[in-house]
Formats: structure tokens, sequence, C-alpha cells
């Protein structure tokens, strides 16, 4: 028997907003500019749409993480940026809504003092990787080299049962995800889409534009025939030579979002 679904979904809810503590020390005007473009690259770059968010360690106060209130990334400005505390609250949201699955970027930032940067998508080509049991989205384009060879799975249900909303809507769901996703560059989420972590914006920009591409690649080698992925070996030097080069993207991205190239 197929029961029609209640239809709750990211828009049709508005996030609590009651800011809790103090706003610190004002963030660089460069990381808040970097973090609008970093907005526009991942809409202009196909890998968020209407949904998804990025976010980034503050640079005064490395407990706090600073994002985009609930809105298209594609329109982001510098006035839209929000900081959130440590709890994933806002500190500064002044009565507007936030995104509801902001516990992603605080848990991960709390799990991982190594990333600076955490980008949620639902881009289309890797969600099909998180269905199927048993195949592990992997890389194999040296371009998507970070990814390794196995990338996680990370499974709502195993936290909270069967009556859930897919969203991670919680601190708890939050930390669920940051455990999965443990060391790694990228946790696939089953029916959901994908998280992506950096060193730096850049770095985490890069790796979910790239995390899309090496997923279109994979299924298309896969209707094609047996694939051959990466190499533990060519994961970890590819990743080493190639993290140099992600400047270059970074700013042709940025021209491009911008609409002069
Ligand atoms: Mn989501």
């Amino acid at each position: 028997m197929c029961t029609p679904g209640n239809g709750i979904d990211e828009a049709s809810i508005a996030a609590p907003t009651s800011d809790k503590g103090a706003l610190g020390p004002a963030a660089d005007p460069t990381l808040v500019a970097d973090l609008v473009t970093a907005n526009r690259i991942l809409f202009n770059q196909g890998v968020l749409d209407a949904f998804g968010h990025i976010s980034v360690r503050h640079d005064k106060d490395p407990s706090r993480f600073l994002c985009a209130r609930n809105m298209a990334p594609g329109l982001v400005t510098a006035d839209d940026i929000v900081e959130f505390g440590v709890d994933g609250e806002p500190v500064n949201a002044r009565g507007r809504a936030v995104y509801l699955e902001r516990f992603i970027h605080s848990e991960i930032f709390r799990a991982r003092p190594d990333v600076m940067s955490v980008v949620h998508s639902h881009s289309m080509a890797v969600i099909p990787f998180g269905l199927v049991k048993g195949f592990s989205f992997r890389a194999v384009t040296h371009m998507g080299s970070f990814i390794g060879t196995c990338a996680p799975v990370f499974e709502i249900r195993d936290v909270v049962g069967e009556d859930n909303d897919l969203l991670i809507s919680s601190p708890k769901l939050g930390a669920a995800l940051a455990q999965c996703l443990g060391e790694g560059t990228v946790v696939l989420m089953r029916g959901h889409g994908s998280t992506a972590v950096g060193n730096s914006l850049k770095q985490a920009v890069f790796r979910a534009v790239y995390t899309e591409q090496n997923a279109r690649v994979l299924s298309e080698a896969l209707r094609i025939g047996p694939v051959t992925g990466l190499s533990e070996g060519e994961t970890r030097t590819a990743t080493r030579t190639i993290d140099g080069q992600s400047g270059r993207a970074w700013d042709l991205w940025k021209l491009r979002a911008e609409g002069k190239v």
C-alpha cells in the first residue's frame, strides 16, 4: 500500500530564529565576501540549486561559524551572512529564518578542528550512489582523488528510525553525520544528498564541484562496463598535487559566477 506523506520539506518550515549568546568580534570582511562568492559559485556550477548551503569557520573565534540565512544560495549578499555559535544557533539572525540543517555545519566543525568550511548539497549525480547497497562511491578521476576509495554513506534511519524527514535538523543528527564522515572529505546522505568539507573555503568549494563531476563520470563509466577506480596511492598522491591548483578553479568560477567570462 502507498500512503501519501505530509510533504514537509525545507521550503515549507521556517526554522526557529531566536538568537543565543552575544555577538563576538566582527569577522574579516574578506572572509564574508568570499563566503558570498562561494554561494554564487556553487549555484553557478550547478552544485546548489534553491537548496543546500556553505559555511566557513569564523576567523576570530574558531568555535563559531558563518552561513547565509535561510535563502537560495545564488541570491546571497554580505547582509545575509549570519554568525552561529558552537551549538548551531544563530547569534545575530535578528528574526530572520536560518537553515534547518545548520547542525550539519555546527557538528562537523565541533568534531573536526581541521575543517574550515562545509558544503551541503543535493547535487543530482551523487545521490544514486547513496541508494545502492554494497556499492561504494569512490574516486575515478584525478580531480576527484580527494574522495578516496570508499566514501561513507549516512543512513538517517540508523539514528532516528523510519519515521523521519531525512533532514539533519538537530544536534544529535548532526553529530551522527559528523561521526559517519569521520576523517573523510565527503559523506553521502541516503536519499538526500552529500556533504563535503575542506581546510579552506576554496578547497570545500572545489571538492563540492568535483564530487558532482566524479559522480557523473562514474555513472557514465558504469553504463559501459566494469570500472577501474583510483588506487589508494593514486588518491593520496593526486590529492596532494591537485590541492595546490584549486586557486585556479576559484578564480575562473568566480568570474563566471559574476558573468565576466
Ligand atoms: Mn539537505
